[in-house]
């Protein structure tokens, strides 16, 4: 209890601090305080921020450099994963959240205040939880982590969703860095499906960035070059390393629809339900990570912008065609127009053979 009050107290010290000295000034220069939360709210969000990046680099890069699962062959080309984390921590999350949600949040009636216990809240169809607010909050975060599987399944499901979310399967060595390797527009996209459903169970605002931040740590976790075994019940209880790298695997062209698995996030049970969990034999080797098709494995031949401007322009052609909107697995041709991979001989794509060469005769 005393080391609790005492890590609270130099947080909120912190907070103080870093609200006075650094976020009135800033809104005071740009002129936005009059469009965002309290400074100290803001500071508060950014603190927590950093210990995300604290727990990231100080707990789960040394264990990867401990207990490594596979060498890194090219450890430079995972050198951009951190700048993606940095960037969206520090930079791109706060200034979504305070210019775009909050905002949002007070047209769309201040619900997200958590007071509001509207029909749709979960606290209006289960009142006992009120007096309950840690079981409370495991059912948002179970709720909240069944949303993320459904979203996660349609950025697979829909080419013109994978156009974005392939550059997160681009990267062919995982790192605990590795989780927040998106696309900005994926990102927004995600965060207004999952804020939009908060504001409407109820969420209440510090609740609702906890809820982010354990799954994120999560699957910050989970991307880890790690060589640990969560064992077969806690296997079945949280997403590990060994389960999340499972959907990163490559295309296996024997078993081509073997890679469409394991798209939960915290929980497996999701997977369990919907019918996609794969725990394959212990014995089993690691399996390559990355994406078989060329057009997409070349991002990691570009730099952070130029890998943002490349998938927009796939995401650009494909959600304006048909081929876009039918739900199945594909590649992306030079023109960058979607094709269902049911066309293609998958050993000649996997061996990288160019989309227009590896058709099936
Ligand atoms: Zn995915
Ligand atoms: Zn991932």
């Amino acid at each position: 209890m005393h080391l609790f009050s005492t890590v609270a107290g130099v947080f909120n010290h912190a907070a103080e601090l870093l609200a006075l000295r650094a976020i009135v000034p800033f809104l005071a220069w740009s002129h936005l305080a009059p469009w965002t939360a309290p400074p100290r709210e803001i500071a508060e969000f950014l603190l927590l921020a950093l210990v995300q990046v604290l727990v990231i680099a100080c707990v789960f890069r040394p264990l990867e450099s401990l207990m490594p699962l596979e060498p890194w062959a090219d450890r430079q080309a995972t050198r951009i994963d951190r700048s993606y984390t940095l960037v969206k921590l520090l930079g791109v999350t706060p200034l979504f959240t305070y210019l775009v949600l909050e905002p949002l949040s007070r047209i769309g009636g201040g619900a997200v205040d958590g007071s509001d216990e509207g029909l749709t809240s979960v606290q209006h169809w289960l009142p006992w939880l009120n007096g309950h607010p840690v079981v409370l909050f495991m059912v948002y975060l179970v709720l909240f982590d069944g949303l993320q599987y459904a979203v996660h399944r349609l950025q697979h499901a829909i080419p013109w969703w994978w156009a974005l979310h392939s550059l997160h399967h681009s990267q062919r060595q995982l790192s605990c860095w590795s989780n927040d390797r998106d696309h900005y527009l994926d990102d927004f996209l995600e965060a207004m499906i999952l804020a939009g459903a908060a504001l409407l169970i109820g969420v209440a605002p510090v609740s609702y960035a906890l809820l982010n931040l354990i799954s994120a740590l999560l699957e910050n976790f989970s991307h880890a070059n790690v060589r640990l075994r969560f064992g077969a019940v806690l296997d079945k209880l949280l997403v590990s390393p060994h389960f999340h790298r499972l959907h990163h695997m490559r295309v296996d062209p024997h078993r081509p629809d073997m890679h469409n698995c394991n798209f939960a996030l915290v929980f497996p049970v999701w997977d369990l339900v919907g019918r996609t969990a794969l725990y394959p034999p212990r014995t089993e080797a690691p399996r390559a990570t990355g994406v078989g098709d060329p057009v997409v494995d070349a991002d990691n031949t570009r730099g952070l912008l130029a890998q943002q401007l490349h998938a927009l322009r796939r995401f650009w052609v494909a959600v304006r065609c048909k081929a876009g909107w039918l739900p199945g697995d594909v590649a992306f041709d030079a023109q960058l127009r979607p094709v269902s991979v049911r066309d293609f001989d998958l050993h000649a794509l996997e061996a990288g053979t160019p989309l227009d060469q590896a058709r099936k005769s």
